[in-house]
């Protein structure tokens, strides 16, 4: 099922739209506090305010996943899984901004599956079913200053200026990941192209992996790597994230106006 984000009545809740296009809110099971596990459906007087499909705690991003983007940058592939942590504000929704900040001359996008943590994991053990720890996934642009990246020892500023973390248009709840496509379009035109069969290390692994270095909670996102064919990001220019099976990400970009720079 594909869950949206929304806000009325003074709460954030997930719903669905149904084919008539009315909202159902969906219920959590008190079952399992604090899991994100969807019990039931109500009904919704009108369509909440839109928000991002996902409020993070944490975003923990995959680097050099795909051979051919870590060949394309000049980089070795890594031995384990390279981990970097995005910054939660640096969220928004489909249909968003990019705004490409001052400090740099060089901002690409790097379309990715987003992995939606669903149950606390800590510390999973290989006998652990990872399926079982995942709410849904989603698609997730790791939008990136290239050059910020490259002069700083480490990736903090460089992949959390605001804005630079679209994800959406929601959770699709049921997916089979292991052979999807995942494509960026600018403007149209194709650059990013591969499948996550592609990945040097599967969702499983990483799962497990990254819960052994920090516990993942409910709404934490997963960002698994970028294929090759990452590209500037220019204003005007329309970026679109698709993901076979999910759906499609789609956000403009626009130069930040700013009257300081630092
Ligand atoms: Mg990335």
């Amino acid at each position: 099922m594909k869950l949206f984000r929304g806000f009325a009545d003074n709460e954030s809740f997930f719903f669905r739209l149904s084919d008539d296009g009315t909202a159902e809110k969906a219920i959590l099971d008190p079952e399992y506090p604090g899991y994100l596990n969807v019990s039931h459906f109500e009904d919704l007087a009108s369509a909440p305010k839109l928000l991002p499909c996902v409020e993070p705690s944490k975003i923990v991003c995959v680097g050099r996943n795909y051979a051919a983007h870590a060949e394309e940058l000049g980089n070795e592939l890594p031995s384990k899984p390279l981990l970097f942590l995005k910054a939660p504000s640096s969220v928004i929704s489909n249909g968003d901004s990019i705004s490409l900040p001052r400090q740099s001359e060089l901002v690409e996008h790097e379309g990715e599956l987003g992995i939606v943590i669903g149950r606390k994991a800590s510390k999973l053990a290989d006998d652990v079913s990872p399926d079982d720890y995942i709410f849904g996934y989603t698609c997730l642009n790791d939008v990136t200053a290239r050059d910020l990246q490259r002069a700083d020892i480490q990736f903090t500023r460089s992949k959390s200026f605001d804005t630079f973390c679209p994800v959406g248009p929601y959770i699709e709840t049921e997916l089979d990941t292991k052979d999807v496509t995942v494509e960026v379009f600018v403007n149209g035109q194709k650059k990013q192209s591969g499948r996550t069969s592609q990945m040097v290390f599967d969702i499983p692994y990483l799962l497990r992996y990254i819960s052994n270095q920090m516990t993942l909670l409910p709404g934490d996102l997963i960002a698994t790597g970028t294929p090759s064919g990452v590209s500037k990001l220019n204003p005007g220019d329309i970026c679109e994230v698709t993901i076979e099976g999910i759906g499609t990400l789609k956000n403009p970009v626009e130069q930040t106006v700013s009257k300081r720079r630092i």
